[in-house]
């Protein structure tokens, strides 16, 4: 069975930084009756950080800046949490290797798990989360739910 990572939060799991979800209602069952088993994985815990936590942003920059050393990302109290980001990033990335999946569907607008687009400074922005980087220069696709319903792999 091949495996797909999904952001935790899509397929219920109260992970976000308000210890909400935002699940997408047709997307578990969508996965499973098309062959898939699902990873669910939450980077911004895997990194070491509490549910609820201040919500982040990145700053000066999108996910593979972070990655680089080249942007930061900083809580709504100013607090630095990139190694966080970066470590629940090198731990998605481990586990797509372990698994072998070779597809992720994550939340977009997230910091860690934006595909298209990210906050930046108050404005959604173009831009990708730092999981999303990573895991793109691993060679893993990356898809927002809309995106892979469309898809013909999702038919
Ligand atoms: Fe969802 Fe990703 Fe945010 Fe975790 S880090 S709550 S999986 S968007």
């Amino acid at each position: 069975m091949r495996t797909v990572l999904v952001s935790a939060c899509l397929v219920g799991r109260r992970c976000r930084h308000d210890g909400d979800h935002c699940e997408v209602p047709w997307l578990r069952e969508k996965l499973i009756r098309k062959g898939y088993e699902i990873g669910a994985f939450c980077p911004e815990e895997a990194g070491g950080l509490p549910t609820p936590r201040s919500s982040a942003q990145i700053a000066g920059g999108g996910g593979g800046a972070v990655l680089d050393g080249e942007a930061a990302v900083l809580t709504r109290d100013d607090i630095d949490v990139t190694r966080a980001f970066v470590l629940g990033a090198e731990e998605a990335a481990r586990l797509a290797s372990v698994s072998g999946a070779e597809l992720a569907i994550l939340k977009d607008r997230s910091p860690s798990c934006g595909v298209r687009e990210i906050w930046r400074e108050g404005l959604v922005v173009s831009g990708e989360g730092v999981t999303t980087a990573l895991l793109r220069r691993c060679g893993v696709r990356v898809m927002t739910a809309e995106e892979w319903s469309v898809d013909p792999d999702s038919r």
